[in-house]
């Protein structure tokens, strides 16, 4: 039997935290006796919907996180009122976050906070050495180096909740579990490997013998392609907030929909992809695959490609991180063989989408360049969302804003932060002067 693991949900009100919440009851359901449990749900609003969801947990959280600090009355209230009081204990404010991930008596966090708001606390759970499902981009595009040293001294493990970095763990996974000479039980793929063996060996390139992944030359992201894969350049650059937010496959937040809308969420996965498998950009491709179905691919050598498929359903990649090694059974649905399926895979545009080449870019340079794009993007995005500036306008917004900083390759965490609070004050100031026809 595999043993349950002990989780904190961070942005439990979410759609990666309500999916979470699904796999853990069911995780309980399928093995009663294991020790799944949920310690602690975090939400920033929607404090009805948070404490139902620590209500409908069994055995109850012990705690009740509610990151914004203004809203301890109306929680204290949520909870008294779903007769919580005495079950879950209340903490508040971003602190309560850090201290969510780092209870001793939790092993695993599911980092499901959107945005530059989980970097805290996904960071002090990767220092405080637990098992990080990482559904939060955002984190390693701003701190990826950070991060990654982080778990390497602390011997965390990153397992990717992004389905196109769960399904190449998944074929990286598979692919090495089978020539490897390792026993069942030591961890293989273990993305940190690289890094290590890197220090060892002093030098350690992508897909070298020495690397944790011998014999991969290429790592293949895809992309649905949003709603706006067969739209003209002029339809996009019309594209309202409506349409952006239509997606044709994944039902995801408000943010990550249009980030997918404008590639910039391929950009922001390219990054993504760099520090969680120590692959330079060169070796990162991206393809247009608008079912959904296959989550990535991995080629290797010979020119051999393993790819992982599975319907678009986020349970899938979140359990995996959950489980692994093990696999068990998961309440998404399965690729039905009742139906046809059909599979298309095209090249990226990348003069519709300019926003994918600004993720290369940033991938290639690294350093402060992704806190950069990740603070322009975050700033861009509600900005649209409120009618102040034009769909074609958040990658400008973000390639201007790149090109205004001054790059510097291996800045501290105290340096990203300030070019953090930079980058979102310079967007601000740019899209003041670009008007809305
Ligand atoms: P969402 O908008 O549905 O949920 C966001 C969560 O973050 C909520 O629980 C919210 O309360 C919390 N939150 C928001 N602002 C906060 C703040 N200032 N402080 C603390 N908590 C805050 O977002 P989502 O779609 O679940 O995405 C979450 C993360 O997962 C993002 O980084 C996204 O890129 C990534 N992701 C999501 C999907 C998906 O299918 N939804 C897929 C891959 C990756
Ligand atoms: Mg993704």
């Amino acid at each position: 039997m595999t043993d349950g693991r002990r989780i904190a949900i961070l942005g439990a009100t979410g759609s990666i935290g309500a999916a979470t919440l699904d796999v853990v009851a069911n995780l309980q359901r399928h093995a009663p006796d294991a020790g799944w449990r949920v310690m602690s749900v975090s939400g920033h609003s929607r404090i009805e919907e948070l404490v139902r969801s620590a209500e409908a947990a069994s055995p109850k959280p012990r705690t009740i996180v509610v990151s914004d600090g203004q809203k301890i009355t109306e929680a204290e209230e949520e909870i008294s009122r779903q007769g919580l009081t005495g079950h879950c204990q209340l903490d508040t404010g971003a602190d309560a976050l850090v201290r969510a991930a780092t209870d001793p008596e939790v092993d695993t966090v599911v980092a499901g906070i959107v945005g530059r708001a989980g970097l805290e606390s996904t960071l002090a759970a990767v220092q405080a050495g637990k098992r990080v499902g990482l559904a939060n981009k955002e984190t390693l595009v701003i701190a990826g180096p950070v991060v990654t040293a982080a778990a390497t001294s602390s011997g965390s493990e990153l397992l990717p909740i992004d389905s196109e970095h769960s399904a190449i763990y998944q074929c990286l996974a598979e692919a090495r579990g089978l020539a490897s000479t390792r026993s069942a039980s030591q961890p293989v793929c273990d993305a940190n490997d690289s890094r290590a063996t890197a220090e060892a060996n002093g030098r350690c390139d992508f897909g070298s013998p020495n690397h944790a992944f011998p014999g991969v030359r290429r790592l293949i992201l895809t992309a649905s392609g949003g709603p706006f894969l067969n739209s003209s350049r002029e339809e996009i650059d019309a594209a309202t907030p409506a349409e952006a937010l239509n997606h044709p496959t994944w039902d995801m937040g408000e943010k990550i929909t249009i980030d997918s809308a404008t590639m910039m969420n391929k950009a922001l996965e390219i990054i993504e992809a760099k520090w969680l498998f120590d692959v330079p950009a060169d070796r990162i491709e991206v393809v247009v695959h608008p079912q959904s179905i296959i989550h990535s691919l991995v080629e290797f050598e010979d020119g051999s490609v393993i790819a992982q498929l599975s319907p678009p359903d986020m349970r899938l990649p979140i359990q995996y991180a959950l489980t692994y090694p093990h696999r068990l059974p998961c309440p998404a649905p399965p690729l039905e063989r009742t139906q046809r399926w059909d599979m298309s895979l095209i090249p990226v545009d990348l003069e519709r989408f300019p926003a994918l080449e600004l993720g290369f870019e940033v991938a290639r340079v690294g350093g402060t360049a992704g806190v950069v794009l990740n603070g322009a993007n975050e700033t861009a995005v509600p900005l649209f969302l409120s009618g102040k500036i034009r769909f074609t306008d958040i990658a400008r917004l973000c390639k201007q804003t790149l090109q205004d900083h001054n790059h510097e390759s291996a800045p501290s965490l105290a340096r990203l932060l300030e070019l953090d609070t930079w980058s979102r004050q310079r967007a601000a100031q740019l899209a003041e002067t670009i008007s809305v026809a």
